[in-house]
């Protein structure tokens, strides 16, 4: 009888510790901006035919976790960065009032994982008072390392000041290169070169491996040709085809991979809410 307690005891135990380290998690893409007009497929995707034209929207992900956490994928960007214009934006809405839609209050985001620094992805980062943030270490080095930066760069100095101030505060962890868990069922990988060190994230819930690329796909035409971004896109073009190559072997079905600025993934998933898809 005692032995019999002592197993269940075991068994219970084990049990629990499975559970807590294996949270499931909903996913949500949410629009807060798009492009006017439709833009030819080639200005994102090297090499897609001429004919082609891809609409563009403005988009933040949400993974939203059994265990309590809320983490967003990108922070969008505030209607005031001078870089918006040439982009010509229309229907914006703050990334927060976004998440406003599926009652998510800014303050119970928990963290922020930024797949790269450019100002449509990261200049939303002080809308979420309480998130703790995590980015590239090389990425974020590269990106801090000029007061003033580059033309064409995609950097915003206010981007670089509050990044600059939240990491003197603590609220920045460096992840330190591919291949690193963040949360449980939750990983980053490198390798596409969108920036000096772009990472994409792959989330693990149930039987399901989804990706979550960013801008480490640009559009779905890359993906479905398996051909690189246009210039601009990514450092290393070599190195963003083989990552889309491993990003199907990561994901449990390559619907599950997912672009950071294609409006096909808000068709292709069913919607909760205007703006918003559910993923998984
Ligand atoms: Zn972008």
């Amino acid at each position: 009888m005692k032995k019999f307690s002592l197993l269940l005891t075991l068994i219970t135990l084990m049990v629990s510790t499975a559970y807590s380290q294996a949270p499931t998690y909903q996913l949500y893409a949410l629009r807060y901006a798009s492009m006017k007009d439709a833009t030819p497929t080639e200005v994102w995707s090297l090499n897609a035919p001429k004919a082609d034209s891809v609409k563009i929207d403005f988009v933040i992900w949400l993974i939203k976790g059994s265990n309590g956490k809320n983490i967003l994928l990108d922070a969008g960007f505030l209607s005031d960065i001078p870089e918006a214009k040439e982009f010509n934006p229309v229907n914006y809405i703050r990334p927060d009032s976004a998440l406003l839609k599926l009652g998510i209050k800014p303050e119970s985001i928990t963290d922020i994982i930024f797949s790269h620094p450019h100002w449509d992805h990261i200049d939303g980062v002080n809308l979420f008072p309480n998130a703790h943030i995590w980015i590239q270490k090389e990425d974020y080095n590269f990106f801090v390392s000029k007061a003033v930066p580059d033309e064409n760069s995609g950097f915003n100095k206010r981007d670089i000041a509050e990044m600059t101030a939240l990491n003197a505060a603590g609220k920045v962890t460096l992840v330190d290169g591919d291949n690193q868990q963040l949360f449980p069922g939750i990983r980053v990988y490198t390798g596409s070169r969108h920036t000096y060190n772009s990472q994409y994230v792959q989330v693990t819930t149930g039987a399901d491996r989804v990706i979550l690329a960013s801008d480490n796909i640009w559009v779905y035409y890359s993906l479905d040709h398996m051909v690189p971004a246009s210039v601009g896109g990514t450092l290393d073009p070599d190195g963003y085809v083989k990552a889309m190559a491993r990003m199907k072997t990561l994901a449990s079905d390559i619907k599950y991979i997912v672009p950071g600025h294609d409006h096909q993934q808000f068709l292709r998933f069913p919607a909760v809410v205007d703006g918003v898809v559910r993923i998984r």
